[in-house]
């Protein structure tokens, strides 16, 4: 049976591949954070299946990931983990060049030191290495990352290319846009418009205090992103692939939509707060996604337009039980 490690299974894609791996049946070994308070939420609906195991881990741990990889023998690599808030990355930059930088080459160093180089490697790489880029971004964009965590993700990006050339290692980087689903962790902005324009609608908050509405985003489903990422480790050679929808909307039209949806007028709730601006602002990060279209057949199955349906429908579900299903 095919062993997968998943770091970050705990988040929103990582539990989404958790699923999909399973149906696959592979056998899944999740590498969770050790906190005071219990964070599997996520995977609480999985963790009585026979081939879903977890393991305390650690990225910015190298002996935790060692242990675990000597142990469980993966076959593959889903290096999902990462500190993955750009904003807080300004506040955490050594932090987050450990966790979402080194992390990662501590998988590929561990691997290496132990002669484990069959096993591929998924690196979860992101479009804010593009930065102040132009778009639409693809495989060739030259990299202008604008944030401690862009610069970390590009470190990464380039470390997983390394094993790949130097070592002929099958390590391979998804290159993702944004998504976004109902398990969004609530501080990231498309998750906090939904929930409070939901909350407002059941009366419970009156505002919602927001930074830069006027950034350009391409925002997919997270489940069809882990779809994009399991095709990227079929195929027969490692390689890089950006992952996008292929067209961008600014954050002040999704928080229009959400609360037209809702028949509520966002000019009466949305305060603005500079404490939420980043200190260098991405102003449009829109993919071209024909690499992946063209080699593997991958294209989203979800539109913006059901991603905002489904994001609505879970939060309202959430806010009417209290039941935070997703964390
Ligand atoms: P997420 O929901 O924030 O999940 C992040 C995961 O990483 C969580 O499971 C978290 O564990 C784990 N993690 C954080 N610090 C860790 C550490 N020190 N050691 C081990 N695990 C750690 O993020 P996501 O939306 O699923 O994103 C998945 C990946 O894609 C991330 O690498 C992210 O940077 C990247 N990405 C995301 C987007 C997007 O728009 N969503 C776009 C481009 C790239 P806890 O549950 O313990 O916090």
């Amino acid at each position: 049976m095919v062993k997968c490690l998943i770091t970050g299974i705990t988040g929103q894609t990582g539990s989404y591949l958790a699923e999909l791996l399973l149906e696959k049946e592979y056998e899944i070994y999740g590498i969770v954070r050790r906190g005071s308070t219990i964070n599997t939420r996520r995977i609480d609906h999985l963790i009585d299946n026979d081939n879903f195991k977890l393991h305390y881990g650690d990225l910015a741990d190298a002996n935790s990931l060692t242990r675990i990889i000597k142990q469980v023998k993966p076959n593959k690599i889903y290096n999902i983990g990462s500190m993955s808030q750009v904003r807080v990355s300004f506040d955490i930059p050594e932090y987050t060049l450990q966790v979402t930088g080194i992390g990662p080459l501590r998988i590929l160093e561990t691997l290496r030191s132990l002669d484990m180089k069959k096993t591929k490697f998924l690196q979860a790489s992101s479009s804010e290495m593009f930065g102040s880029s132009l778009p639409p971004q693809n495989e060739n964009t030259p990299f202008r990352p604008q944030s401690p965590y862009g610069v970390a993700k590009l470190a990464a990006y380039h470390l997983t290319k390394i094993y790949r050339t130097g070592y002929g290692m099958f390590t391979c980087n998804s290159i993702c846009f944004n998504h976004g689903s109902p398990r969004r962790g609530e501080t990231f902005v498309t998750k906090k418009i939904v929930r409070a324009a939901c909350r407002i609608k059941l009366g419970l908050q009156d505002k919602v205090t927001l930074g830069n509405l006027e950034a350009k985003r391409d925002w997919g489903h997270a489940k069809d992103y882990a779809h994009a990422q399991f095709m990227i480790m079929q195929h027969s050679e490692p390689d890089d692939f950006v992952i996008a929808t292929e067209e961008y909307h600014t954050i002040h039209s999704f928080l229009r939509e959400v609360f037209k949806r809702l028949n509520l007028d966002y000019h009466e709730y949305v305060r603005f707060d500079k404490r939420f601006l980043r200190p260098n602002e991405v102003p449009e990060l829109k993919g071209d996604a024909t690499k992946i279209r063209d080699v593997l057949g991958w294209k989203p199955k979800i539109s913006y337009s059901e991603l905002i349906d489904d994001m609505i429908k879970n939060a309202m579900l959430e806010e009417k039980t209290g039941i935070n299903q997703w964390g």
